[in-house]
């Protein structure tokens, strides 16, 4: 985490500090967790120029994404029960696109090209008079290839339906106005962003008019959409990341983009060596690459003690399956097995990933010439 958000969280959490519930207007240590709250908020619509009150706070993606999906899904199943994504989601689109599957909805599963990409021609190609609800996530999470949610937000415009964007990688680190980008739902999460895990929120374009389904009942906070005690801490820490992320995005892409160039000229240096997914349209924070004859499994045990790196997401919790994403794209075999993310940031330094490219090197080689013996 940023230590800055680290330090407005602690403020939150003490007894000199703003610790009172923030639904207890009664008071005015109530009142005051209520106005940081609200201030938060404010900052977080700055930054997407969004009206403040179109956005709910979730513990963060994976439920934004669920109250999206579903709470759309359920609230205008009248309207239409056909849902258009991609096979290269994450697990929170894809398992609540399953799920709403078993309910009688109809889910198309788009296919990108082997860099990745999904075409707007294949999402137009797919819309039916049933057609509710697309949902695309901004950038990928394993790859880091970045989708052409613009163009996609503004053919989409003038259709009666619902555009929902998952926005959890590209937050803090790509350009996101919903002023000039036409989408009608978007998640973020704040750990992605330096802010603390467990916080996110979902904006809903004209939340007053836009019937949403929520996914619990309660006490009414959020408009009823997301009850429950707002954690003040946890939305403080997620806004001063997002503000801090803001003023240092072209820094840190630069920082990142620095520090890729650098691991990828050291990796080069082995033989058969492939970075998967597109290598213009993509985030310079996430690298995926494949090391031929080298198989993800036993790379990350050679290294596990040295690097955090992983194959696919942290989100298919614990095994070692194959990455849907890169199946998605077609990549088969070795390529496909032998994929590793690994990912840079704000904090790693020239000299981590200097150190990091020799160990890699130093593992793929090792790994090799046991595989001769
Ligand atoms: C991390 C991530 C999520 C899930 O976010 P959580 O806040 O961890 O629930 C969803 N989508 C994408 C693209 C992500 O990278």
């Amino acid at each position: 985490m940023a230590p800055e958000a680290v330090a407005a969280m602690a403020k939150c959490l003490t007894l000199e500090g703003d610790f009172a519930n923030p639904a207890s207007l009664q008071h005015g240590f109530g009142e005051r967790a209520h106005a940081l709250i609200e201030e938060a908020r404010s900052d977080i619509a700055q930054i997407l120029k969004c009206k403040a009150g179109d956005l709910v706070f979730t513990s963060g993606a994976t439920e934004a994404n669920n109250l999206a999906i579903k709470g759309i899904a359920l609230a205008y199943q009248n309207k239409g029960t056909h849902i258009i994504t991609s096979a290269t989601e994450h697990k929170a689109v894809l398992d609540t696109c399953k799920y709403l599957e078993g309910l009688g909805f109809t889910v198309t599963y788009l296919r990108p090209d082997h860099q990745g990409i999904i075409s707007l021609d294949a999402v137009l190609a797919a819309l039916t008079d049933q057609t509710l609800l697309v949902s695309l996530m901004h950038v990928n999470n394993e790859t880091g290839v970045i989708q052409a949610i613009d163009a996609i937000a503004h053919a989409l415009k003038d259709k009666d339906l619902f555009f929902h964007v998952d926005a959890a990688q590209s937050a803090g680190k790509l350009t996101i106005d919903l002023t000039q980008t036409p989408i009608d739902l978007l998640s973020i999460s704040a750990h992605k962003l330096y802010g603390p895990k467990g916080i996110g929120c979902l904006y809903l374009r004209n939340r007053k008019q836009t019937r949403l389904a929520p996914l619990m009942q309660g006490g009414g906070q959020e408009y009823g959409l997301r009850p429950g005690t707002l954690p003040t801490h946890q939305i403080v820490g997620m806004a001063t990341a997002f503000k801090m992320a803001h003023d240092l995005m072209s820094r840190d892409y630069q920082h990142c983009q620095h520090l890729a160039q650098l691991l990828t000229t050291q990796l080069r240096q082995l033989d058969g060596v492939q970075f998967n997914g597109d290598q213009v349209n993509k985030l310079p924070n996430i690298l995926n690459v494949s090391f031929a004859d080298v198989g993800a499994d036993s790379l990350l045990i050679a290294l596990r003690d040295q690097l955090a790196i992983a194959s696919g997401s942290a989100c298919n919790t614990g095994t070692i399956e194959a990455s849907h994403v890169l199946r998605g794209m077609g990549i088969e075999g070795d390529r496909l097995y032998g994929a590793v993310r690994i990912s840079l940031g704000r904090y790693t330094t020239v000299a981590d990933i200097q150190q990091a490219g020799r160990q890699i090197c130093t593992a793929v080689t090792h790994l090799r010439q046991l595989a001769l013996e």
